[in-house]
């Protein structure tokens, strides 16, 4: 297998994996969806509410920030030694939201919840939670605790996770002229002519679509697209709450945990006790 990174920022990747199945990258992409733990409030206990939004609605709209992850320090729930409803500081993290409008409507942003955790903080504080007219107030306690993505949208830390094919584009020098039909004919600008000469500029963006094929008048398209096996495309985007290296390799890890308990599994069958 081999990997190229083409862009790299904090919260997205662009890779190319080569010598790899389609069975392989989609377990990597299903599981970066649904199986990498990431925390979110899960629990909210309303104690004070005189604004127009209902408690439901606020509570909802809590656990649908993105919170930043600390996998090492925290435990699923289920896995922790406490066994308890309410959690223990491995397995839970304590926030409160304590605001009021004293100087007319505001708008109340997540930087106003307040985490027991400095670490374990919304990825950014400028997501708008409710607006308050003048003089009402929310004040609550909420409950944030690592989950997956399986269980609830809410605990899947990526916005973004495909692959696609890599594109094979090849120029037929007998037959293709350069009248440059194809060029005009790609919206992503893919085939450029230089020089009497038709180049392939950026093949990345290439979507197979093949309407350069279809665009050539000669009676043997002088461009041929298709599909590059075992090579993809992989496109991530985290939500901010784990790095993309921490992403990528947590859902590694839980590939290869579900390739040994099924060897172990294989292993019981075959004993002859
Ligand atoms: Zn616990």
């Amino acid at each position: 297998m081999e990997i190229e990174i083409l862009q790299k920022t904090e919260t997205s990747v662009l890779l190319v994996l080569r010598g790899v199945p389609t069975a392989f990258v989609n377990a990597l992409r299903r599981i970066m969806i649904s199986e990498v733990p990431v925390m979110a409030i899960d629990h909210v206990i309303i104690i004070e509410n005189t604004s127009s939004m209902y408690d439901e609605m606020l509570a909802h709209r809590l656990g649908l920030i993105p919170l930043k992850t600390d996998l090492d320090s925290y435990v699923l729930p289920k896995d922790c030694t406490c066994k308890s409803e309410l959690g223990c500081s491995k397995c839970r993290v304590t926030m409160t939201f304590d605001v009021e409008a004293t100087e007319g409507v505001r708008t109340v942003y997540s930087n106003e919840l307040k985490s027991d955790n400095p670490g374990i903080i919304p990825v950014s504080g400028e997501i708008p939670i409710l607006k308050l007219a003048s003089d009402q107030k929310v004040k609550l306690e909420a409950y944030a605790q690592l989950g997956i993505g399986k269980d609830y949208a809410k605990w899947q830390p990526v916005s973004a996770c495909t692959y696609r094919y890599y594109p094979k584009i090849s120029v037929n020098t007998k037959t293709c002229d350069a009248c440059g039909e194809c060029v005009e004919a790609c919206s992503k600008r893919v085939l450029q002519v230089k020089g009497k000469k038709l180049l392939i500029e950026n093949v990345v963006v290439c979507d197979l679509c093949g309407d350069c094929v279809k665009s050539c008048p000669k009676e043997v398209a002088g461009i041929e697209v298709e599909p590059e096996q075992n090579v993809f495309i992989f496109q991530i985007e985290s939500n901010g709450s784990l790095s993309m290296e921490r992403l990528l390799t947590e859902a590694s890890r839980i590939l290869a945990k579900k390739s040994e308990d099924f060897v172990d599994l294989l292993s019981l069958k075959e004993d002859p006790e």
